[in-house]
């Protein structure tokens, strides 16, 4: 099959809800990726966030082929080796209680909102203390809920009714969430660098602000570390930055290194929200991908995020030099240009040239694979420059 081939029976067999860049890939090794016809591609977008460690990395999949020629799935009905691991791993870096694994993003935040509500309604047991404040042009998914507490229009069109009980405060702007919390509150939820909403960072201000009212009125504090988590900031959670305890924390993308999977932390105050039956989940946790987040999550230790921060500094430095550029935002490998050019086109002309590049918004946003060489930074830096400055 040729890619005009694969395009045609996408177009006649797939629902038509991306509208896709003309590529196939077919494999790759690293930050260096191939598509159907063999042309190379240096890649800043690691499968949006995902591949944390590349393409086909070789400890990521002997952890995984391991597990898989021993038994692939269980189910939730059973205790599970890579389960047990990968929790523990997660909490020792975290230093919150427990954890529970779902599949995505949005199921992590889909938990976070159960947990907040039922926290919630088991120490006051009150009518309307349901409300959750999120940011204005947040992202926390496409379930209802989680689509719900996205704070964007554009998302929020065609699928009314919404689930009740949310309310969007204006990024970094102190007065308006003083406004919106009122008794009803139970939590608040935020991204620390708004990604889809265009690698916009929130003020660290505003944090510990957030911080200081969710512990005077016993409103949970919840962080969406679903792109900003596992290293990819430079630090393994992105808050830890601002030295914040969240009581609930999710995270995904990056978790897996590629295998889908998604986590909801929680910290001493919510350990205890969920008995038994209060959520769940087939697939959750599956052995593979624990075995790969494990592969993973081993490898983010301090050595690690000092390289993700080096390299971070060596993209700015050489990304603010070219023409063109206005700004640059985000932190780690996490990382928005701001041009005076549309963001698609931009990356569209990236691809013809051999770079994979994301968008956000009207920017064009990196976010490599964490373990990306210098080489392949390069050779990646060279294509953006030509482009930008075209
Ligand atoms: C991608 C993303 C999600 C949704 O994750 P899915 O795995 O696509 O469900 C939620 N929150 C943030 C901050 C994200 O970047």
């Amino acid at each position: 099959m040729d890619n005009n081939n694969i395009k045609n029976l996408d177009k006649e067999f797939i629902m038509n809800s991306y509208n896709r860049f003309n590529i196939v890939i077919q494999k790759g090794k690293g930050s260096t990726l191939y598509d159907i016809d063999n042309k190379e591609y240096i890649d800043f977008s690691s499968g949006i966030g995902v591949n944390s460690f590349g393409a086909s990395d070789d400890m990521w999949i002997n952890s995984i082929v391991k597990q898989l020629s021993k038994i692939q799935h269980t189910s939730n009905l059973y205790y599970s080796i890579p389960q047990v691991e990968l929790a523990e791993l997660l909490i020792q870096k975290s230093k919150m209680k427990k954890v529970f694994f779902s599949n995505s993003g949005a199921e992590a935040n889909e938990c976070a909102i159960k947990a907040c509500r039922k926290y919630s309604k088991d120490k006051y047991n009150l009518d309307n203390r349901f409300e959750i404040i999120t940011l204005n042009n947040s992202f926390h998914g496409r379930t209802m809920a989680t689509l719900t507490a996205t704070g964007q229009d554009v998302f929020h069109k065609h699928f009314d009714p919404f689930l009740e009980g949310f309310k969007y405060v204006e990024l970094n702007n102190i007065n308006d969430l003083k406004n919106k919390v009122n008794e009803n509150t139970c939590g608040i939820l935020i991204e620390t660098i708004q990604g889809e909403g265009g690698i916009v960072l929130i003020e660290k201000n505003f944090i510990l602000e957030i911080e200081k009212i969710c512990n005077e009125k016993d409103i949970l504090f919840m962080i969406d570390e679903v792109q900003t988590g596992i290293g990819r900031t430079g630090y393994f959670f992105s808050y830890e930055e601002y030295n914040v305890k969240p009581d609930i924390v999710t995270t995904a993308k990056g978790l897996g290194g590629g295998l889908p999977i998604g986590a909801t932390l929680f910290n001493e105050k919510t350990e205890n929200v969920f008995s038994y039956g209060d959520h769940g989940t087939t697939f959750g946790g599956n052995l593979l991908s624990c075995s790969g987040a494990i592969s993973i999550v081993n490898r983010i230790d301090n050595n690690f995020l000092l390289d993700i921060k080096e390299k971070s500094r060596y993209f700015i430095n050489e990304i603010s030099k070219y023409k063109n550029v206005e700004y640059i935002s985000g932190k780690g490998l996490m990382l928005g240009i701001k041009t005076n050019k549309k963001s698609r086109e931009l990356a569209e002309q990236c691809l013809e040239k051999g770079l994979i590049v994301l968008t956000a918004k009207d920017k064009v946003r990196l976010l490599p694979p964490l373990n990306i060489t210098y080489g392949e930074i390069n050779k990646g830096l060279k294509i953006l420059k030509e482009v930008i400055e075209e």
